[in-house]
């Protein structure tokens, strides 16, 4: 047992040796007892960068006892002591924050300020839940009937666990703990396998930030792991966030044990470009959504919709998309990094051959982009798929790299149809100069996060995470006002009090 991870030291990258994880459970660092994990940079796939051992159901157990102790002394803790720990928190992430930054790059692949940016998003839900005390609180009516009061107040719900993707590894650990931490919940974190190196910091620094001793643990493993963590007794709540076979999976699991869940899945999200359109600004920002951390992002914009003369717009797009530079994420020019693994690299090269199959017309073709001096990256330059029509795989199924699909519509209603189609609802954009076509699609398109002229529509963290359809299982969205209601449960009081107070004694009546 440590009580460090001595993550601090390993975070450069100069340092160039792998970092050993572990699990923090009870306020202690220690291996976990399964299987052994080596992770390599996915810029370059022959240097280590992490190194680590999965948990067992023995692990999982006293992570969620260390949680179910530690909850009798949170939840009685004054909110607005809890919240005080979590601004100190989040004042030594302020500190930590290029750091941080740079781990997201050298075990994600994105860019450095693609990281900068989630790091950013991840505090700003730090600064929401430091908040807690006013968020959260009840209602009350005097003499809602004659000398009767009724109020509502929130109180935590006990063990939360969490499970992350890898493809934000610092910013949806954030959506989920400090938030539920806040309302007085214990939590058990269990980081993506393939990314699990920034959230193995993260609680790091909140340790160090104050948080008491078992408030906050953290589990590797993968996708069994996060089962038996579900089904473990104590467990009271379940965040996700994955893939959407996941989120179903993880929704039944918890449901099946009667757990509280909220999972949230993949997208396919579509951008419809008008007529009017200011040509550039949708150019620019069509091409920043769709090849953003290499398309590895739940917000992504796979699907391009242009709408009559918008379509002379393709060029433009083929341009822009050539443009990007593939690099290590960490070089100050690069702006498409590696996908995660080789394996993702190859499902989303059989995506390339499956929509020529399919006859969609490949007018980018990323296979030919190539990167110097990295040859053990798995990097995979920008593609535009031309006439995709919406029966084909590659207009139905989330691709999660950088693959742009363009379709064409006659007019906005159009438009519309071909993005609600998708089995997916999680976010789409429109671009256009006009308010009624921007109302028009706000009102008739079917995802939960609406972009006008902004080409991914992600909520800042006063505003709930999440879509709709496929994309979600469960009814309660990440993060902003949603998550203080997934991590509370209600009670409704009615208070009466006999006789007008303590001038009388009952004994002399
Ligand atoms: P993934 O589904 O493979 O894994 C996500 C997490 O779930 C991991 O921690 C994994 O260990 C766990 N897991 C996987 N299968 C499980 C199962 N059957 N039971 C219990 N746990 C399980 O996803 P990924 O490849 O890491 O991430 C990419 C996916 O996440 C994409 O589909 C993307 O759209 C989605 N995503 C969605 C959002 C959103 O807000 N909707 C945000 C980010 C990513």
């Amino acid at each position: 047992m440590q009580s460090s991870n001595t993550m601090g030291e390993a975070a450069s990258p100069a340092a160039g040796t792998a970092t050993e994880l572990r699990n923090l459970v009870g306020g202690s660092w220690s291996a976990g007892r399964g299987q052994a994990v080596t992770l390599y940079n996915p810029a370059d796939a022959k240097a280590e960068v992490a190194r680590f051992t999965y948990s067992t159901q023995d692990d999982v157990r006293d992570a969620v006892t260390a949680a179910e102790r530690a909850f009798v002394e949170w939840r009685s803790t004054p909110i607005v002591k809890r919240c005080r720990i979590l601004a100190h928190c989040k004042e030594l992430l302020e500190q930590h924050r290029m750091e941080i930054a740079r781990l997201i790059v050298i075990e994600n692949g994105k860019t450095l300020g693609e990281a900068e940016a989630e790091v950013r998003r991840g505090l700003e839900v730090v600064e929401f839940a430091a908040g807690m005390p006013s968020l959260s609180k009840g209602d009350y009516i005097p003499d809602i009937s004659g000398r009767i009061d009724g109020y509502m107040l929130r109180e935590p719900l006990g063990v939360v666990v969490g499970a992350c993707p890898f493809n934000f590894p610092a910013m949806i650990p954030m959506w989920m703990f400090p938030v539920a931490i806040a309302c007085g919940n214990t939590f058990v974190l269990k980081p993506s396998e393939k990314c699990p190196m920034t959230a193995t910091r993260l609680v790091e620094l909140f340790q160090e930030g104050g948080l008491p001793a078992g408030v906050l643990n953290v589990l590797q493993g993968d996708r069994e792991t996060f089962a038996a963590m579900i089904a473990a007794e104590p467990v009271r709540a379940v965040s996700f966030v994955g893939s959407t076979p996941a989120a179903e999976a993880v929704w039944k699991l918890a449901g099946s044990h009667h757990k509280r869940v909220q999972a949230l899945g993949g997208a396919k999200n579509h951008n419809i470009v008008m007529p009017d359109a200011d040509p550039q600004g949708a150019v620019n920002a069509v091409v920043g959504a769709a090849y953003g951390c290499a398309g590895e992002r739940c917000m992504a914009t796979s699907t391009v919709v242009l709408v009559g003369e918008a379509g002379k717009l393709l060029p433009g797009l083929i341009d822009a998309a050539r443009s990007l530079r593939m690099g290590d994420g960490l070089e100050t020019e690069t702006t498409l990094g590696p996908l995660i693994s080789a394996a993702h690299r190859d499902r989303v090269l059989e995506y390339l051959e499956l929509g020529q199959r399919e006859g969609a017309k490949l007018v980018l073709d990323g296979r030919e982009a190539s990167t110097d001096g990295l040859p053990d990256g798995h990097f995979l330059g920008a593609s535009i798929f031309d006439q995709v029509t919406p029966e084909m795989r590659i207009a139905r199924e989330e691709i999660f790299g950088p693959v742009l699909c363009v379709m064409r519509a006659a007019d906005l209603d159009e438009a519309i149809a071909l993005a609600n189609q998708s089995e997916f609802g999680n976010g789409a954009s429109i671009f256009t100069n006009s308010g009624g076509a921007a109302q028009h699609f706000r009102t008739n398109i079917e995802v939960g996060m609406i972009g006008i002229n902004a080409g991914v529509p992600a909520p800042m963290a006063m505003f709930s995470f999440g879509g709709h359809k496929n994309s979600i299982y469960g009814d309660l969205r990440a993060q902003g006002p949603d998550a203080i209601e997934f991590y509370t449960q209600k009670k409704t009081v009615i208070e009466r009090w006999f006789g007008t107070g303590p001038t009388g004694s009952i004994w002399s009546k």
